[in-house]
């Protein structure tokens, strides 16, 4: 701003200028073939800083189409129009918001205040986007609305105010950043006359503080109270009576800020990010409350979601863990080699141990562990107890993955010697050492040949409601010389080295054992394959599963969506109102987008609270689940995800909109 040039006896800058101002409407693609209405047949006009304007006319005349363009709401069709001595055509939306926040303040004949807010929080909507601190803010609004004896109000929502009241409330808005220039649209329009006149009398002291009013009305009385009239019949000046121009201006007001209650205020301050996104999430809060039934249902779909993404995967997760451990007792790469059961009248050949050195050396095989069972008699002091006996080699403890909990395994140097060691399971011990003396060292009879015990094997519990503990293992030679009296194993447990192979390695085993002796009835216990089969089925589960899961989000983001495009529609005219205050397009961006990711967290804090819910149900009905921490917070993180993109383009929608667009909007 240039300092004030009536020192040199110049006109000073006019605050505004308006240079052969046309508008018009339709005729273009946009409205669909309506005919092109000109409103504004070149309007040029100055109005200094401190003036009091009335612009009259008729009911259709283009008033209000001039006042949306005085206030930046809209654009002209064609003319220049200078704020300040520049061109308002080369201000972006970010600059034309500034100006609109910083320099005017609009009063509407219909008021325009948010319907959700009160009346002090109306008026903090300017300060808001010019980023005052939340006290100063409140502050400021409850002295200007006590200055307008609204001091009772405070909190009152629109609807619990009177025409006047809320005629106030807006004027007190429109003060809130300074109100330079006081845009006034029919402010007495659809006031009694009683409430009319205080209005009348608040804009002249306003005047007479120093503020710029543009006062628009069809009333010639009204418009007489100020001190210039424009008259403006069928978008044309015709007559224009007091101005100022050419006169000597008593004080160069535009440089000077207009007196406090109503001046600018005190600092222009700068709120943070977080203060700016607490008000936010404060805001949608109440919109969300006040459309709670929507709101819930809307709730529902993100909640569903959620809650089914965090159970299928803890079931899925579940009977995958639960397959996992039928198998894990013998180890996941282990296959077993049985001769066939044959009757007695064909009995088939037994397997050797040539046969285990043969498949020891197909290609996928890591190691074999021949191992020889029968039923034996196991004693120690007067206690009998039936077990299952073995005889096994150094390699029983790899290939299984078992080894011993207490005392040592026996070596190759035992089996070597035929050494009378053995180890026991837990159930053995148990019955034969109930008296809890230590086994290891100890003597026991196998089928009456006595043993030495040098260890307690691991415990691994029942598979196949078979007690795999109930056993007493010995080295093989041991066992084929001292007890069964043949050294034929009656199964071989093979270790396969990539799991993908194992249905191969299994077929080259038959192979192998059929050219070592031909016509052979061997059974091969594929394990391997089936538990990669199970668990790639359970891995499919649990991907259909999720995809489930998934879909169900993606339906929920589709209500939400479908919620904030209703808001946004709904609540066009707030946005009009924001805008008109000075929020910029990121402002009402960033509250559509706060309001949908608001909706989509409390959707997943409810639904992952439901989906843990159902999971601990589960696991109290006995049914196997594996709750996983990161799939709840990933269940979560995708809601509010889902909030975010599919709030994003009715959010920007909103931020879109023209203001005078949106004002008009219902
Ligand atoms: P006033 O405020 O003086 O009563 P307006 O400026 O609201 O008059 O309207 C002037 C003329 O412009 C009217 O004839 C109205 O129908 C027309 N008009 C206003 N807004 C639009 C619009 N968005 N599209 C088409 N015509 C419009
Ligand atoms: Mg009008």
């Amino acid at each position: 701003m240039t300092p004030a040039a009536s020192a040199s006896g110049e006109t000073p800058r006019p605050l505004i200028e308006l240079q052969d101002i046309r508008k018009s409407y339709g005729g273009n693609n946009a409205s669909a073939g309506a005919p092109a209405t000109t409103v504004l047949h070149g309007i040029s006009l100055r109005i200094h800083a401190g003036e009091f304007v009335a612009i009259v006319g008729a009911s259709g005349s283009g008033k209000s189409t001039l006042m949306h363009i005085l206030g930046c709401l809209d654009r002209p069709s064609a003319g220049r129009y200078l704020f300040d001595g520049q061109d308002v055509a080369s201000f972006d939306a970010d600059a034309l918001a500034w100006l609109r926040r910083e320099a005017f303040g609009f009063v509407f004949q219909g008021y325009h205040l948010v319907p959700s807010e009160s009346a002090r929080e109306n008026t903090e909507i300017p300060a808001l986007y010019a980023g005052m601190p939340e006290a100063e803010r409140r502050a400021r609004a409850t002295a200007l609305l006590e200055r307008l004896d609204m001091g009772a109000r405070l909190d009152h929502r629109p609807h619990q105010l009177s025409g006047g009241q809320q005629q106030r409330v807006a004027i007190a808005r429109a003060l809130m950043n300074g109100g330079r220039i006081i845009l006034a649209d029919e402010p007495t329009g659809a006031l009694d006359s009683k409430s009319g006149a205080e209005v009348m009398t608040l804009l002249h002291e306003l005047a007479d503080a120093g503020h710029t009013i543009i006062l628009i009305t069809h009333d010639r009385t009204v418009a007489a109270q100020a001190r210039r009239v424009i008259e403006i019949r069928d978008g044309r000046i015709v007559a224009d009576a007091g101005s100022a121009e050419g006169e000597a201006m008593a004080t160069p007001a535009h440089a000077a800020a207009p007196a406090t209650p109503f001046g600018h205020p005190a600092s222009p301050g700068g709120a943070s990010l977080l203060a700016d996104i607490r008000e936010a999430t404060r805001a949608a809060w109440r919109v969300m409350w006040s459309n709670r039934f929507r709101t819930g249902l809307t709730l529902l779909g993100i909640v569903i979601g959620v809650a089914s993404v965090i159970v299928m995967l803890a079931v899925g997760g579940g009977s995958q863990q639960k397959v996992m451990a039928q198998f894990e007792t013998f180890g996941t790469r282990t296959m077993f080699v049985a001769a066939q059961i044959a009757s007695l009248r064909n009995p088939s050949a037994p397997l050797t141990l040539d046969d285990a050195l043969a498949i020891r050396t197909l290609a996928n095989v890591e190691g074999v562990a021949p191992y020889i069972e029968d039923k034996v008699v196991v004693r120690r002091g007067n206690v009998d107890h039936l077990t299952e006996g073995g005889g096994a080699t150094v390699d029983f403890s790899r290939v299984l993955g078992w080894g011993v909990s207490q005392g040592v395994m026996f070596d190759a140097e035992d089996e070597r010697r035929v050494a009378k060691v053995a180890v026991i399971g837990e159930t053995v011990r148990k019955r034969l050492f109930a008296d809890g003396q230590d086994p290891v060292g100890q003597d026991i009879l196998v089928d009456k040949v006595p043993f030495q015990v040098v260890g307690v094997l691991a415990s691994k519990g029942a598979t196949d409601g078979e007690d795999q503990d109930d056993r007493v293992v010995v080295p093989l030679s041991s066992a084929a010389t001292r007890v069964y009296g043949h050294p034929n194993p009656t199964w071989i447990a093979v270790q396969v080295r990539d799991i993908d192979k194992a249905q191969e390695t299994a077929t080259a085993i038959e192979a192998q054992l059929e050219r070592l002796q031909a016509g052979r009835n061997v059974l091969i216990w594929n394990r391997v394959e089936a538990l990669r089969v199970q668990t790639e089925t359970a891995r499919a589960m649990t991907m259909m599963l999720g995809l489930i899961a998934v879909v169900s989000l993606v339906v929920g983001g589709i209500g939400v969506m479908n919620v904030m495009l209703m808001t946004v529609r709904e609540r066009t005219r707030e946005i009009g109102i924001r805008m008109a205050t000075g929020a910029r397009q990121r402002d009402i961006l960033r509250q559509f987008m706060t309001e949908a990711v608001l909706v989509t967290s409390v959707g997943g804090t409810v639904g992952v609270a439901a989906g843990l819910g159902i999971v601990v149900a589960l696991l109290l009905a006995g049914v196997s689940v594996q709750f996983s921490v990161p799939a709840s917070v990933g269940a979560f993180g995708c809601a509010v995800l889902t909030g975010v993109v599919f709030g994003f383009m009715p959010a920007r929608n909103a931020a879109r909109l023209d203001p005078v667009v949106a004002l008009a909007g219902e």
